[in-house]
């Protein structure tokens, strides 16, 4: 079994923290120097692991074992939100590199495969990297990518970080043997339930939608109640049937969300004559959302049955639930029965990961450490180092039996 240094692993998480150090959490967000440098600074921890390390065009860092036999491929992402946490993403990237460094001090048989996939923060192209990596993006797409605050085009950024026509990384699925993740829960159900391990049994759907409301512009003043078509209220109606009906027709751990409302043209004294909101819902099964799909469209027909403003639904994006690999589950579960008995449980992952991307090319998994009080994109976000270093035990020990059961 691969026996991993938990103080070195706490050692090492703190020294990339420094890179874009920010109170006690991290800002560093893709393609920034901060990023770059924690790039760079991986690519030499990773050839000091013993693999082979280089950046591709789109900033992924890989590095690949030399040793024979299965391979095994870990990782997450390297670069943060802003002013957000020091273990969102990095977790998983040190989580392989400790791997790495003791499969090659201890001389075991085994190959791990080590990722830092760029951008899945979404700055400029959400799972850029990871998409990049499992053939899953066209050249195009990140022709008109361009940063979410900054408007930077995504291809001035990679030259402007010196990546400029470097060749995009291909995965050779026929080399791995699965993908294996780990990542802080960002949400309070294990440290709620004084649990160490989460089994991530799927990462679920998420399906998203602007709705738009037609009304009628005019005057605050002088236009009667009766008389007019306040797109404004015919948004917030809408919502308010949403919490209505939402609760009596959702799943056990459904979710469903307004992130942005804006009204037109917006001002204090003119009825709004257009209204826009973002609404998205999210469930591991695909049954739910079409329950949600279904009921969110009769209550739009209802409402323009009824007058006098028109709905409209745009459908802006249907991802549908990713199961993971039951049998690398059962090692994760097994090896969490090793370390931490009683404190594991399978769940499925309210957040979007780059496991969900490698899960149409491998067969994938992940686990969760403890996220302490479920604070996440936030720099307050913290795990306990005994919980990280058990979280990098159980992780290592479920590699090395993937792994040992590969070989035979
Ligand atoms: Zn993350």
């Amino acid at each position: 079994m691969v026996q991993i240094n938990g103080d070195r692993l706490i050692a090492t998480l703190r020294e990339v923290a420094q890179f874009g150090a920010y109170k006690t959490g991290v800002h560093r967000p893709t393609f920034s120097s901060q990023d770059m440098d924690a790039r760079a600074w991986l690519i030499q921890r990773m050839e000091q692991a013993g693999l082979s390390a280089s950046i591709d065009g789109v900033a992924n860092v890989i590095g690949r074992s030399s040793n024979n036999g299965p391979v095994l491929l870990v990782g997450s992402h390297s670069e943060s939100q802003n002013y957000a946490g020091w273990l969102d993403g990095i977790l998983g990237v040190i989580y392989g590199l400790e791997l790495a460094q003791s499969i090659h001090e201890q001389g075991l048989p085994f190959a791990v495969d080590v990722g830092a996939w760029s951008d899945e923060e979404c700055h400029y192209l959400q799972f850029l990297g990871s998409r990049s990596f499992c053939d899953d993006l066209a050249d195009h797409e990140i022709d008109v990518a361009r940063n979410k605050d900054t408007r930077e085009p995504l291809r001035d950024a990679l030259r402007r970080v010196g990546l400029e026509g470097r060749p995009r990384e291909l995965i050779d699925p026929s080399r791995y043997v699965g993908y294996l993740e780990a990542h802080i829960e960002q949400g309070d159900y294990l440290d709620s339930h004084d649990l160490k391990a989460g089994i991530v049994t799927s990462i679920v759907g998420l399906w998203q939608y602007r709705i738009t409301v037609k009304g009628q512009q005019n005057h605050a003043g002088a236009t009667r109640m009766v008389a007019r078509k306040d797109a404004g209220v015919a948004l917030m109606r809408l919502f308010a049937m949403i919490e209505e009906r939402f609760p009596q027709i959702a799943g056990e751990r459904s979710v469903w969300t307004v992130g942005k409302i804006e009204l037109d043209p917006g001002a204090p004294s003119i009825i709004p004559g257009g209204a826009e909101m973002l609404f998205q819902f999210r469930d591991e099964s695909l049954v739910q959302l079409e329950r949600f799909e279904r009921e969110l469209v009769g209550l739009i027909e209802k409402l323009n049955a009824a007058g006098p403003c028109e709905y409209e639904l745009h459908i802006v994006d249907k991802a549908v639930p990713k199961v993971m690999d039951p049998s690398l589950q059962n090692h994760l579960e097994a090896a969490a029965e090793r370390f931490a008995p009683g404190k594991a449980v399978r769940m499925p992952s309210g957040a979007m990961h780059d496991a969900q991307i490698f899960a149409k090319r491998l067969s994938a998994s992940m686990l969760f450490v403890p996220s302490i009080g479920g604070i996440s994109h936030h720099w307050t976000e913290n795990t306990s180092d005994d919980d990280i270093i058990l979280g990098g035990r159980i992780f290592a020990s479920a590699a090395g039996s993937i792994l040992k059961e590969a070989a035979v």
